[in-house]
């Protein structure tokens, strides 16, 4: 057993400016983040399981990759060919528990690729359980004169129609039981000036879980969505946020810091369960550090 967790083992504000350029890697931020790499503990909860995580390199799909993998799963990573480098210590994480790791790197903002990607995983782990639909860009932008069409585009490409390709090439493969989990943010619930866009994005995916919940209840799946608040990943330092935000992340919370990605973790882990939450679907779970936003 590890040591129990205790406030002083977390990191607060004030950070140093880090640009990275978009999508940014883990290992090279400064502090680095927590992806539960020497903490999560599994109990079993999800073996046999096969999973995709988009966006499984970084941050919080890489938590989410660790902890499933602790708990049994076998598990398909999607990334940007560019975050090789954050995607192959994932995989090494994953086998190095005993399970099947796949590495199926790729631009989700292209249709063909997101039914590749499905049919990829589905042949390389022997079937799909558990679907967690992660990646996320977001580029803040002080005034919508500015937001061009094509950046407007892109963050509804990756977090809204590559959601809806990647899900509907996955249905056909889940079985009763199965799980999707949707990452959403507080943002769709209290949206700041500087994320327009990504704002829109956020809310579409609570309208897309809660309808799809809906649609595949009689099916035995469930559809579910985390939403997170501030979280210490590279997101946040490639262009997510202005770098002098960058500097005093989550101090407005009443934990006074951003979370870790390995806080987080075990939200997807009881969601993908049906031990856990069987009786789980259509809903929206948050960690956000106390600012209560749902
Ligand atoms: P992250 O940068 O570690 O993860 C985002 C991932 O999205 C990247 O690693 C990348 O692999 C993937 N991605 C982006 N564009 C892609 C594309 N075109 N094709 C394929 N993959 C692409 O940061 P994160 O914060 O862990 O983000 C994960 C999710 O959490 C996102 O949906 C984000 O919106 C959401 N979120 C994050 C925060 C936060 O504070 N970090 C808060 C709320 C919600
Ligand atoms: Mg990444």
């Amino acid at each position: 057993m590890t040591q129990e967790i205790t406030q002083r083992s977390f990191v607060f504000p004030p950070f140093s400016e880090q640009l990275q350029p978009f999508p940014g890697l883990a290992s090279k931020m400064k502090p680095l983040p927590d992806h539960g790499e020497t903490s999560y503990q599994g109990t079993g909860r999800l073996i046999g399981k096969k999973a995709l995580i988009t966006g499984g390199d970084s941050g919080i799909g890489r938590a989410v990759a660790i902890a499933f993998a602790r708990e049994g799963a076998d598990v398909a990573i999607n990334y940007l060919p560019e975050e090789e480098e954050d995607a192959v210590e994932v995989i090494r994480l994953i086998k190095a528990e005993g399970r099947n790791g796949r590495a199926i790197p790729g631009d989700i903002r292209v249709e063909s690729f997101c039914d590749t990607l499905v049919e990829r995983a589905v042949a390389e782990l022997g079937g799909l359980d558990i679907l967690v639909n992660n990646a996320g860009r977001q580029q803040y932008c002080n005034s919508i004169l500015d937001l061009t069409t094509a950046d407007f585009d892109a963050t509804f490409k990756t977090n809204v129609y590559a959601m809806f390709w990647i899900t509907r090439a996955a249905v056909p493969h889940l079985p009763e039981g199965g799980a999707i989990i949707n990452t959403s943010s507080v943002q769709a619930f209290d949206p700041d000036a500087i994320v327009l866009d990504y704002a829109q994005t956020k809310a579409a995916i609570v309208a897309f879980t809660k309808s799809l919940a809906k649609q595949l209840g009689s099916k035995g799946i469930r559809v579910n969505a985390v939403a997170p608040g501030p979280y210490w990943t590279p997101l946040q330092i490639s262009g997510g946020q202005p770098q002098e935000k960058i500097t005093s992340l989550g101090a407005q919370t009443p934990l006074g810091r951003p979370g870790q990605p390995a806080e987080i973790a075990s939200l997807y882990v009881t969601l993908a369960s049906m031990q856990s939450s069987s009786y789980t679907t259509g809903q929206v779970w948050c960690s956000d550090g106390g600012n209560g936003t749902l």
